[in-house]
């Protein structure tokens, strides 16, 4: 059946949030990831077992899910943002509860500001006996974070990674945070996707973990990944499964690249070969124009 409209696919839904971690260092980032990761329906089903893809899915009972960007850090936020991807919805400012706001907590806090991303906080090892979740909540507020319970709209979720509790309430805060800002994207049509990690397998070449913006990502494709091209090979979601197509928030691995990508990098498809090995020249002529510029600065 042929659509009588030429803007086909424009269908928008409501699609997950993406969300980073970010924090003082030992705060608990990397323990509070592995938490969350474990709480997902996909994790349980796949036995615990899921692929290191630089994101993960935690799909709820509910049939929500939300999408974490599992390189925590304000290096890899800065690297994406710098190269103008802006695939984080939301930051999950995490603040030990017996360490307090620190140095890298106020970092986090001018990135996420900076880059206009809302905060959800996350105070972690509320189990310790030294904890004083209270203390971190007036700190945070003296940096003019306007919290909820004081008035405010910033979530303030008291966790604790190790005994694994206050997680689904944390989990419950990032979709309501999700709701109050209307997610959407185009589901049909081309696919608009981010590059958030990037390695060289020995057997199957360079892989991608990309995120969906916008548009479905099909498998056999041509694209052009930053300054690179190819052609999608095999897409595997995050318990390593093949599949045929990746929508949304939803991080897969991709396979046919000729180059190495960088996180942050764009995807963009591309209608031929021809057409992707003509951009990504472009893109690299334009690229080492850039250095060169750089160099003789
Ligand atoms: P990161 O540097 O922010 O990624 O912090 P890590 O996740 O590596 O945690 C730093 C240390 O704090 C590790 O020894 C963790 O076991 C510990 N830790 C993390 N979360 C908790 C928690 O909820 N309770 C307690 N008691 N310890 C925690």
């Amino acid at each position: 059946v042929k659509r009588l409209h030429s803007n086909e696919g424009s269908e928008i839904l409501p699609r997950p949030p993406v969300v980073t971690v970010m924090g003082h260092v030992d705060h608990g980032k990397t323990s509070l990831l592995d938490a969350l990761r474990q709480t997902s329906l996909a994790a349980k089903e796949a036995g615990g077992i899921t692929q290191h893809l630089g994101a993960f899915v935690v799909s709820m009972q509910s049939g929500a899910s939300i999408t974490f960007l599992d390189t925590p850090g304000h290096a890899a936020f800065s690297a994406m943002r710098a190269r103008g991807a802006a695939v984080t919805d939301i930051v999950v400012l995490v603040v030990a509860a017996d360490d307090g706001v620190m140095p890298q907590t106020l970092e986090a806090l001018a990135h996420a500001k900076a880059a206009n991303v809302p905060i959800v906080v996350a105070i972690n090892k509320c189990d310790k006996p030294g904890a004083n979740p209270e203390r971190v909540k007036v700190q945070l507020a003296s940096e003019g974070l306007a919290l909820e319970e004081m008035g405010g709209d910033i979530q303030a979720v008291e966790v604790s990674a190790t005994k694994k509790t206050g997680l689904d309430i944390l989990e419950e805060a990032l979709l309501l945070q999700a709701e109050m800002m209307e997610l959407k994207a185009r589901v049909d049509g081309p696919a608009q996707a981010y590059v958030v990690e990037a390695r060289l397998d020995k057997g199957r070449g360079p892989l991608a973990t990309a995120i969906v913006k916008a548009g479905t990502l099909i498998c056999g494709r041509y694209v052009v990944v930053g300054a690179e091209w190819g052609r999608i090979r095999a897409i595997r979601d995050t318990i390593g499964k093949l599949t045929e197509k990746a929508k949304p928030a939803m991080p897969v691995e991709i396979e046919g690249l000729k180059g190495l990508p960088m996180a942050g990098d764009d995807i963009v498809v591309v209608e031929s070969e021809e057409r992707a090995r003509m951009l990504s020249a472009g893109r690299k002529k334009k690229l080492d124009k850039d250095r060169l510029l750089k160099i003789g600065e």
